[in-house]
């Protein structure tokens, strides 16, 4: 209903004029922003970005298939892009925490793989040292 501004009659919302002393309605006009929600931000709550999703199976596989810096330099530097992405509002916020798992996965996987390596070195020089000084 629309009352007079006038008189104060409820009157139609689509009458023009009032019906009890004919002064002019104004017209209730439908606000655009309540009725049409956001999209963007709507969109950015639901789904995380591609490149979160890849940043988080690139961490987990550098940990999960054995072998790590490969895919878990890949995964540090596409979570790393994200996660700056998300904080310009460039990336849907949803893939923080996978950007963040991803990242986090990534250099384990790195971190873990290096150190084996490392070890592995060290036995051979080890065990080469040792054959030298028999
Ligand atoms: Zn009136």
């Amino acid at each position: 209903m629309n009352p007079c501004s006038n008189c104060g009659t409820q009157n139609s919302d689509t009458a023009a004029f009032c019906i009890n002393c004919g002064s002019p309605l104004e017209k209730k006009t439908p606000s655009p922003t309540a009725n049409t929600p956001a999209p963007q931000t709507n969109t950015a709550a639901q789904s995380a970005s591609g490149r979160a999703i890849a940043a988080l199976v690139l961490g987990l596989l550098s940990i999960i298939g054995s072998c790590g810096p490969v895919t878990g330099i890949a995964g540090i530097v596409l979570a790393n892009q994200e996660l700056k992405a998300i904080r310009n509002g460039m990336a849907p916020e949803a893939g923080k925490t996978l950007a963040q798992i991803g990242l986090w996965t990534g250099w384990i996987g790195t971190i873990a793989c290096g150190l084996f390596w490392i070890a592995y070195i060290a036995i051979i020089v080890l065990a080469i040292g040792f054959n030298g000084f028999r």
